[in-house]
């Protein structure tokens, strides 16, 4: 290590801040943690005010512009979620206080409980898990003990359609299952005659994402779901897209028989930068006991005098604790408030615009992109990131070029199922404006990929740091802000 570092600004004798003399006393720190032991940087206050500001400007974000990156959902998060966050009644309360003290929170998360049960037509839904694929963890962690309280230990194979979100493998081998992956028909559904063959005394349940990553609604869902059961299988709904539904389909409707919610995608909590996330999962009234805990629970019916008493409790078979304490409270405070501020109407409305957005946006850039499954999208699409004229020109220098343009990439190579894949997601809260102006650099791209493709492979230009070592990047990752050696 050296001493200097990339950040170094520290000037010998400049300060940022000057005390007023002391009255009282000086004595020597008893640790001897005084001023010149400390190596601490010398500064004023604009320059601490410059670094961190010009920091905070390398960053992409949300706030700064359009992020169309398929299957994360970045919708604009309203700040009046954070307001609420930070409200110190809820910002300050400890996970050990009493629960006479803190009946507010326990409300909202009653209410919260509520609302996702109204949306989804699941029966209860336990708020702890702290990610999507958490709480695709319980689900398959409860689809096993309910077989196993069956005494059917034979069922240990879980289906996972190849258009299906990588966590969905992940979480199902985790569990323990043999994962069996299911083809997708050329619709991009899930291939009915490929499902029939598996169906059999081994099954144990399927998992699908619905919409699944190609952004389409399988046509055949009910009878995909019919088959499972048939057959004595349970089905997992990831709810991760589920802001293409909000208010048109319920999944519980739909037969699903556990399914988890990203509140950081559909219910505008912030994500990005590793979270925290949430990720609540709902049940059919069988599978009401297998919840993880705690839930909050009414333990005292209110009347007009009084408002209910709220507690917790844990489900009799449950599988167990996800998460310590609560789960993120802070992100069950946002997506209260956001459903709160939209209400019933509000939220379909965010499942139409979403999907009017994506197949807008479709429209416009598929005379220059090819469009492997060409049917009415849900909230995102997926095109191919290459031409056959232009063998040399990748996804991944579409991405990068982008990047040039001012645009956050699409997402890169996901679903695996398309060839030089490029996912991509508005989103509702933009504009028809920042829609076209996303399309019009996507056709420029196609063009300069057939006038000047080196172009491409140079790009990005305008960022800060050009195109890194991804690999390296993500397996060395560097921390700290010191030049090793
Ligand atoms: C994001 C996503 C997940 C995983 O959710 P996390 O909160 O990131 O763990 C699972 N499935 C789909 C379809 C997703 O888009």
């Amino acid at each position: 290590m050296t001493e200097k570092t990339i950040y170094e600004l520290s000037q010998p004798g400049r300060v940022g801040v000057t005390f007023p003399e002391p009255d009282v006393p000086l004595t020597p720190s008893p640790m001897g943690f005084e001023r010149e032991h400390l190596n601490l940087p010398e500064l004023s206050e604009l320059d601490v005010i410059r670094h961190f500001t010009n920091l905070s400007k390398l960053n992409y974000s949300i706030n700064s512009g359009f992020y169309p990156l398929g299957s994360c959902t970045m919708k604009y998060n309203p700040k009046i979620n954070e307001e609420a966050a930070r409200m110190p009644g809820l910002a300050n309360t400890h996970p050990f206080q009493p629960i006479v003290s803190v009946q507010g929170n326990l409300y909202i998360m009653y209410q919260l409980q509520e609302w996702l049960q109204e949306i989804s037509g699941f029966h209860r839904v336990c708020l702890t898990p702290a990610a999507g694929a958490q709480g695709e963890l319980v689900g398959a962690l409860i689809i096993k003990n309910y077989h196993q309280k069956n005494n059917d230990t034979k069922r240990v194979k879980i289906l996972i359609p190849d258009s299906a979100h990588g966590t969905n493998p992940a979480t199902s081998s985790m569990s323990g299952f043999n994962v069996v992956p299911l083809q997708s028909d050329e619709r991009g559904n899930v291939d009915i005659q490929a499902l029939k063959s598996e169906c059999d005394e081994t099954l144990a349940g399927l998992m699908l994402t619905n919409p699944n990553t190609l952004g389409l609604f399988d046509e055949n869902v009910e009878e995909v779901i019919q088959l499972v059961h048939s057959a004595g299988g349970l089905v997992y709904g990831d709810g991760a897209n589920l802001n293409a539904l909000l208010g048109i389909v319920r999944p519980g409707d739909l037969g699903f028989d556990v399914m988890h919610f990203n509140l950081h995608k559909t219910f505008s909590t912030p994500h990005g930068g590793g979270g925290p996330g949430s990720g609540p999962v709902g049940v059919a009234e069988h599978l009401n006991d297998y919840l993880p805990g705690p839930i909050v629970t009414i333990i005292e019916e209110g009347d007009e005098e009084s408002p209910p008493f709220f507690g917790f409790y844990w489900p009799e078979k449950t599988v167990g604790r996800m998460k310590a304490f609560y789960g993120h409270f802070g992100m069950l405070i946002r997506a209260y408030t956001y459903i709160a501020m939209h209400g019933g109407k509000g939220l379909r409305n965010i499942a139409e615009m979403a999907v009017l957005n994506a197949n807008y946006l479709k429209s416009q850039i598929k005379e220059d992109y090819t469009l492997p499954y060409d049917r009415t999208c849900m909230h995102e699409f997926v095109v191919e990131g290459s031409w056959d004229k232009v063998p040399a020109v990748h996804a991944l220098d579409i991405s990068k070029r982008l990047m040039d343009y001012g645009f956050h990439p699409p997402t890169n190579y996901f679903p695996l199922i398309v060839h030089e894949a490029l996912m991509i997601e508005p989103t509702e809260t933009e504009s028809k404006q920042t829609l076209d102006a996303f399309a019009k650099a996507m056709k420029s791209i196609a063009k300069e990929a057939r006038e000047n493709p080196d172009l491409l492979h140079g790009a990005p230009f305008t960022t800060p740091i050009r195109r890194c070592d991804e690999v390296k990047a993500a397996r060395d990752l560097v921390l700290c802000c010191w030049i090793p050696d």
